[in-house]
């Protein structure tokens, strides 16, 4: 297993389980660059949505693949997302973008064009990316792999009070029923389901803080770290 494979951190897991914030945080305390991989998928799906282009056709979806450039400039802490030198960022985190990503990330031709794009920042070594097939389908060599879990209710709530500091107003129970519906999609579909990788720590975020989950990656790596020393 070669350096660069050892930098690889995954983090997977349904939506609302902490990924994206104990990814950051991860990436910013050891100086790793951070990689959203949902917002890959969003990306892909706005595109497809502006240029009226559905799940369905796939002829059409091709040839969008083909012409589009979607630049991801990734940092510690940060990401943005370019879709032809436009500014998608903010966009794909309106709420009915998830499910619209769950629909597109479905097809193999979607698949293919996100995870060669991941795979590219994860030749740099040096990453922690967080995502639904990190560590089962996109980096199955990874060092540390992570399954976040957490209740149902529980990821509905961190949901809800994300979108109330947005200012956005969503009925607890249409957020609630959209993740079990989006994370039932994700989880049975055909190519790369959400799923733990065998070899992966599953961890349960329901009663664990942030801080607790982050610093239990981050001991994992530091005594792995000064193990190959
Ligand atoms: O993580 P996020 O909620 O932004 O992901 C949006 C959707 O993108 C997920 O529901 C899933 O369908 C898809 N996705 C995926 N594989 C990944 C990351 C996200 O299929 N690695």
């Amino acid at each position: 297993m070669g350096l660069k494979t050892l930098e690889i951190v995954t983090i997977d897991g349904p939506a609302g389980s902490g990924k994206s914030t104990v990814a950051r945080s991860v990436a910013e305390q050891m100086g790793y660059t951070f990689l959203d991989t949902g917002a890959m998928y969003r990306a892909v799906a706005l595109g497809a949505i502006e240029r009226n282009i559905t799940a369905t056709d796939l002829e059409k979806l091709t040839v969008f693949l083909n012409q589009i450039q979607l630049i991801v400039r990734s940092g510690q802490d940060m990401m943005r997302l370019y879709l032809d030198d436009i500014d998608v960022t903010e966009t794909i985190r309106r709420p009915e973008m998830g499910q619209h990503a769950s629909d597109f990330s479905r097809l193999e031709i979607v698949r293919n064009y996100c995870t060669r794009l991941q795979r590219r920042f994860g030749a740099e070594g040096r990453i922690v990316c967080e995502g639904r097939d990190m560590g089962t389908v996109v980096f199955p060599e990874a060092r540390w792999k992570y399954f976040l879990t957490a209740a149902l209710d529980e990821r509905a709530m961190r949901r809800w009070k994300e979108l109330q500091i947005k200012g956005e107003v969503i009925d607890y129970d249409d957020i609630r029923n959209s993740l079990k519906k989006r994370d039932f999609q994700d989880t049975n579909r055909d190519i790369a389901p959400l799923k733990p990788a065998d070899d992966a720590v599953i961890l349960d975020t329901t009663k664990m803080s942030i801080e607790t989950v982050v610093s239990r990656i981050i001991n994992d790596i530091r005594s792995n770290v000064s193990q190959n020393v």
